[in-house]
């Protein structure tokens, strides 16, 4: 297949030659438009935009509504009374939901994003029930997304007896890539036995960490090297991820600045869903340091969060702001956070030779301007098939 007359990341125009869902040539734009008349195997870009497939690095697809009808967002005071709510009310709703599952992931996909990565719920209610929805899920989308999933205790590890049980038959049966946690000090109350639960799974399974963590200042840092230290005991290098790390947030600029080395030096990635209450992460730091830095949505229409709408490249546009970013160059550097194939097992992805083809094409001038004004998506292609077209789910 050929999507010709396409600039990648306002680049020259080029034609791009896909083949077993991977482009295998990028030539210099050689067609004229139209020219080549009606052909099945041959899509006209029209000169528009082309970036890569965006990546959802944190959703928690399971505990989404969408599809049905509006469900008011309970008042809760601290984090333990929403996990109570949500566990009063998800059995009412029906949730997890097959279909407004399929129907979420169908969102994600009409606005370009390609792959993405979810925490799913696992605990002595549910189970292992919300994993096995979302797989099912997973199979009606119509389209080929990458979904890994990460098994989460939403409602703590040590507290819960059972849930340490459950977390280990996840990840031993394959249904979850990755084993989650939440802030070990504040929601089971002894940090070092929450991690060395979750370490344990992760070197006894071979599966990754990727951790929720809360926590401000001195303590969340205090977390973190918790963290980095087992990594590294445990050799988990490049398999660990702390979600929102509010600690390196808020800790002064010398601990900051330390603990920036260390996650770099130990391998371990940060995601961010450039929050609306503060406590933004210093993206520009990390990404000079090399630590990997993934954006996600967080949820989307559930018990937690009425907002959202799943669009990735205005979440870019969020992150620019919620930073203070108006130059061009560092518009760019947010969509590449938004686009970071790191968090689904494709390091370095993009719209390169061999990468799989997941091609999202807009109207715009330049990266920056996409980012900004986060127009429709003209056209998407998931492992080099169409999916979206005139911003419209076609698959
Ligand atoms: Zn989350």
């Amino acid at each position: 297949m050929l999507l010709t007359n396409v600039r990648p990341w306002a680049g020259s125009p080029v034609d791009l030659e896909i083949d077993g869902g991977a482009i295998t040539a990028l030539r210099p734009a050689t067609s004229e438009p139209d020219a080549a008349g009606p052909d099945a195997g041959r899509i006209d870009g029209q000169g528009l935009l082309a970036l890569p497939g965006l990546v959802n690095a944190h959703a928690h697809i399971d505990k989404t509504w969408w599809g049905k009808p509006w469900v008011p967002n309970p008042p809760a005071r601290d984090l333990n009374e929403r996990i109570a709510l949500e566990r009063t009310h998800r059995d009412r709703l029906g949730l997890p939901d097959v279909r407004s599952i399929a129907e979420q992931l169908r969102e994600y996909v009409r606005h370009g994003t390609t792959a993405i990565r979810s925490h799913v719920d696992v605990d002595p209610g549910v189970g292992l029930r919300g994993l096995e929805a979302v797989r099912e899920a997973e199979t009606d989308v119509g389209a080929d997304v990458a979904l890994e999933l990460i098994a989460f205790p939403q409602d703590g590890v040590l507290r819960r007896p059972g849930v340490d049980k459950l977390l280990d038959d996840a990840a031993a049966w394959g249904l979850a890539q990755y084993i989650g946690g939440l802030d070990p000090a504040t929601i089971d109350r002894d940090p070092v036995g929450q991690l060395d639960v979750l370490f344990d799974i992760a070197e006894r399974h071979g599966v990754g960490i990727d951790i929720h963590l809360h926590d401000r200042g001195e303590l969340g840092a205090f977390e973190f090297e918790l963290i980095i230290e087992r990594t590294r005991q445990r050799g988990l290098a490049g398999k660990v991820t702390i979600a929102h790390g509010f600690g390196l947030a808020t800790v002064d600029a010398g601990r900051q600045r330390d603990l920036i080395a260390e996650l770099a030096d130990s391998g371990v990635a940060l995601t961010t869903v450039a929050p609306m209450t503060g406590n933004q992460l210093p993206v520009a730091d990390l990404a000079e340091a090399g630590v990997p830095l993934g954006l996600g949505t967080d949820g989307v229409r559930d018990l937690w969060t009425p907002h959202g709408d799943g669009d990735m490249l205005r979440l870019a546009g969020t992150l620019a702001a919620r930073c203070g970013w108006r130059r061009d160059d560092q518009l760019e550097a947010a969509l590449r956070v938004a686009a970071n194939g790191y968090f689904v097992g494709r390091p370095g992805a993009g719209l390169t030779v061999g990468a799989r083809a997941d091609v999202v094409l807009v109207d715009a001038e330049t990266v920056a301007e996409a980012v900004v004004a986060a127009p429709r998506r003209e056209l998407v292609l998931a492992g080099g098939r169409e999916v979206v077209r005139a911003g419209r789910f076609t698959a």
